[in-house]
């Protein structure tokens, strides 16, 4: 018997196959003719892409209810694990992006934003699901420290979010998914934590000083998370939050800002059972359990090893999406100025790993510092290979 497996998405979108209206969600033509034909049919009905009808007039901070629900609907439509991209700045420095600047990756926003478009590409091309955008390192105070004034940092960031817009929109009309049971990328806003902006690497120790309190970090994220919303991102990326207190400031942000997309924070590891604070994994999830805006939690640009247990952690310690995308496990020489290579993990393991990941409980897999499209690939391929 013919089998037919079918996406049906409720979209006003340009080029859906089926529209289903509110008098009659079921395309009735459609199982009346397959009955006639005895071909059985698997209808899997997608609303990842309601968001799309919404009109933006019925947008606050983010939008309605359907945006807060879109990361859920990407990781079902991806068949239960969606795929993240992989080192953004590490992509920059194969095309022969100079970054070495306290900017980082965000330097490209002003000196060569085509390239930030074709890593973006190149990610999607991969198979990444979520494409996180160019502005872990662009804050408001950076740029002003360059001499830009406060207007200009701005339109910087908000182009960080529309290159990556115009990247995933571009492919999903280049090759021809709309209607063809995909769900298009998702644009994840990066917002970088308080240590990568001080470029002093403690976002790899949590210790900002007795100086740094709760309204001090929330000030510091606050105006960026505004602009980066308004640009049109569907959701937020938190990340490499060293601590509780920063996590804390973040959650506790998302409500004052009535912020309506969904948003992950997601945690570095320094030994593979603690936020690098010290924090433990039990007091952080304990605080961000409470918000319902912070539909994920997770581990970012950790070493690859220590991935599979603290998902393990993770799961017993919440009920939210569970995202990892740690780095390659290569060890950063400060004194030599060096990579040195990773002896765990290379884009086969990665591929290997990613189902035990998925396995153990994780939803959302890509990869951070050091990780290629190569990677994302190979994450991809084993995710999406029985799907
Ligand atoms: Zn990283």
């Amino acid at each position: 018997m013919l089998q037919l497996k079918l996406i049906v998405h409720m979209t006003r979108e340009p080029g859906a196959r089926f529209r289903p209206d509110s008098r009659d969600h079921t395309p009735t033509y459609l199982i009346s003719f397959l009955q006639i034909h005895s071909i059985s049919l698997f209808i899997s009905i997608s609303r990842a892409s309601r968001r799309y009808a919404q009109s933006s007039s019925e947008k606050k901070m983010g939008a309605g209810k359907d945006e807060v629900s879109a990361l859920h609907d990407l990781v079902a439509s991806a068949g239960g694990c969606a795929v993240v991209d992989g080192g953004f700045a590490t992509q920059l420095e194969k095309h022969g992006a100079v970054i070495n600047d306290p900017l980082w990756s965000a330097l490209c926003l002003i000196q060569n934003p085509g390239l930030i478009k074709k890593v973006h590409m190149e990610y999607l091309e991969a198979g990444a699901d979520v494409l996180v955008t160019s502005s872990y390192q662009a804050t408001i105070p950076g740029f002003l420290s360059r001499g830009l004034s406060a207007d200009e940092g701005e339109r910087l960031l908000q182009k960080s979010v529309v290159l990556a817009v115009e990247a995933r929109d571009e492919f999903w009309e280049a090759e021809g998914l709309a209607g063809r049971g995909y769900s298009r990328a998702l644009v994840a806003a990066s917002i970088g934590s308080y240590g990568a902006y001080l470029a002093d690497g403690s976002e790899y120790s949590g210790c900002y000083g007795p100086d740094v309190g709760l309204d001090k970090l929330k000030d510091f994220h606050r105006r960026r998370l505004r602009v980066l919303v308004k640009a049109g991102a569907d959701m937020l990326a938190f990340e490499t939050i060293p601590n509780k207190l920063e996590a804390q400031a973040c959650m506790e942000l998302l409500q004052e800002e009535d912020v309506q997309i969904p948003s992950w924070i997601c945690f570095s590891s320094v030994d593979g059972l603690n936020a690098p604070s010290g924090d433990s994994f039990e007091d952080c999830l304990a605080v961000l359990n409470k918000s319902r805006r912070v539909t994920a939690v997770g581990i970012n640009c950790a070493p690859p090893h220590f991935v599979e247990s603290l998902i393990r952690k993770l799961r017993k310690l919440t009920k939210k999406v569970i995202v990892v995308y740690p780095n390659s496990g290569e060890v950063w020489d400060g004194k030599e100025k060096k990579w040195l290579p990773s002896t765990c993990f290379n884009d086969h393991h990665f591929g290997l790993f990613a189902s035990r990941w998925r396995d153990a409980g994780a939803q959302l897999i890509g990869g951070c510092c050091r990780t290629t499209p190569c990677t994302v690939r190979a994450i991809s391929k084993a995710l999406k290979s029985n799907y």
